[in-house]
């Protein structure tokens, strides 16, 4: 997917949804069929041959492209969400955020450890959200989980939040 036709589409919001902050706003990239479709087929040559069984996307945005990927690569698709949200019996990981601390969650059923693991969301800042979706998926004893995001804010150096061996991908590095 061409890097440029990504920057061009993705809307960026000042002081949303608070001041000093700039938001990245991925809802025009998933209404351009050219950059939804480039970026699952970008993400589907990335993954093919990685074994996926399992695609677990970040509540909410992180589940458009999860769930489309996960369709393309024929694996499972699991939703994390945040407390109150999913039904059944689940599992959480509770992780610091600026003030105070955010918990989420995945169904306690919904990953077995011979699941090869793809855990995406649509944008890296701190690392804080994803690298709590990562110990919880690792905690259910998988032998891989990989990590992707649409975008990574390279300033931000959310990478350190996730140890070495972990494989992290980005699609648009801002
Ligand atoms: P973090 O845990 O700090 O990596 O934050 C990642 C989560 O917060 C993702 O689910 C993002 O959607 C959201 N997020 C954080 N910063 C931004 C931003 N500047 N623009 C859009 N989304 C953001």
């Amino acid at each position: 997917m061409n890097k440029e036709t990504l920057k061009k589409n993705l809307r960026e919001i000042p002081d949303f949804p608070k001041p000093g902050i700039l938001f990245y706003d991925v809802t025009t990239l998933f209404k351009n069929s050219e950059c939804l479709q480039g970026m699952i087929d970008e993400l589907y040559e990335m993954y093919k041959d990685k074994g996926i069984t399992k695609v677990v996307g970040i509540e909410s945005r992180g589940f458009i492209l999860g769930g489309a990927l996960a369709a393309r690569l024929g694996a499972g698709f699991i939703m994390a969400r945040k407390p109150g949200k999913l039904p059944a019996e689940v599992i959480e990981e509770t992780y610091a955020k600026e003030y105070g601390t955010d918990t989420i969650q995945i169904h306690k059923d919904a990953i077995s450890p011979d699941d090869v693991v793809l855990l995406h969301d649509d944008l890296l800042a701190t690392g804080g959200t994803m690298a709590a979706a990562h110990r919880l998926v690792k905690r259910c004893g998988v032998k891989q989980a990989y990590v992707n995001f649409v975008i990574e804010l390279e300033g931000l150096n959310g990478r350190k939040a996730f140890d070495e061996n972990v494989e992290v991908t980005t699609l648009l590095k801002l």
